[in-house]
């Protein structure tokens, strides 16, 4: 599985996630994925070594040799830190479904046009996770973004203008992007999405389209 994602999580977001900074809704997406994601989860270690090694160099202001050499040991040992992903039993990453408290099964899906599903997933704060599960060949509405839409393909795979993203994967898309992501055929196409503002989509019928799903 590892192997065949491709589409990784930018600098930005594993230093958010790894400063605690980063709202609930995003940091599920981010946990899912590096769950899966070898190469993020490496990465994700790195930014959590230095951010403890600031924090010891704070507490200690006047470091000697010794206590530098100290923390830079504390930093190779802090390397593998993270913790290794638990074994995949269901279809979710086991974040989304410790998160949740169970696997697809146990979801709700609303219908919201087109063939397209939603399920809207509880975190804190104004910010919006949820689930869409979009039949193989459907395209999702034409939309523009207020802000920030982090998607991770959970099963299946989906194209827009960018490339092919397909299960493991994330897109980062920000306000300046309009797309149209469509499912491949085959399987329906299973998302975890994140945004921190509502989606604006761009056509009459998309338009409606998106007031009915609420997004
Ligand atoms: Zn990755
Ligand atoms: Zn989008």
């Amino acid at each position: 599985m590892t192997t065949q994602i491709r589409h990784h999580l930018t600098d930005d977001l594993l230093m958010a996630y790894s400063a605690g900074s980063l709202p609930e809704a995003f940091s599920l997406v981010v946990a899912s994925h590096v769950s899966m994601c070898d190469e993020c989860r490496a990465r994700l270690a790195g930014f959590d070594a230095v951010g403890g090694s600031v924090m010891e160099a704070m507490e200690v202001a006047d470091m000697s040799e010794e206590a530098f050499g100290a923390t830079l040991a504390l930093i190779a040992a802090n390397e593998d830190a993270e913790p290794a992903p638990a074994p995949r039993t269901g279809l979710f990453p086991a974040p989304l479904r410790d998160w949740i408290g169970g696997d697809v099964d146990t979801i709700v899906w609303r219908g919201v046009g087109g063939g397209v599903s939603q399920a809207v997933i509880q975190t804190r704060g104004p910010e919006t996770v949820r689930l869409l599960r979009i039949p193989g060949g459907t395209a999702v509405p034409d939309h523009g973004h207020g802000g920030t839409e982090l998607t991770m393909v959970l099963q299946g795979a989906f194209r827009d203008e960018t490339d092919r993203f397909a299960a493991g994967d994330v897109e980062c898309a920000d306000e300046d992007m309009t797309h149209t992501p469509v499912a491949e055929p085959g399987p329906d196409c299973i998302c975890l999405a994140a945004t921190d503002s509502r989606l604006q989509f761009t056509g009459l019928l998309p338009r409606i389209a998106g007031r009915i799903m609420g997004i």
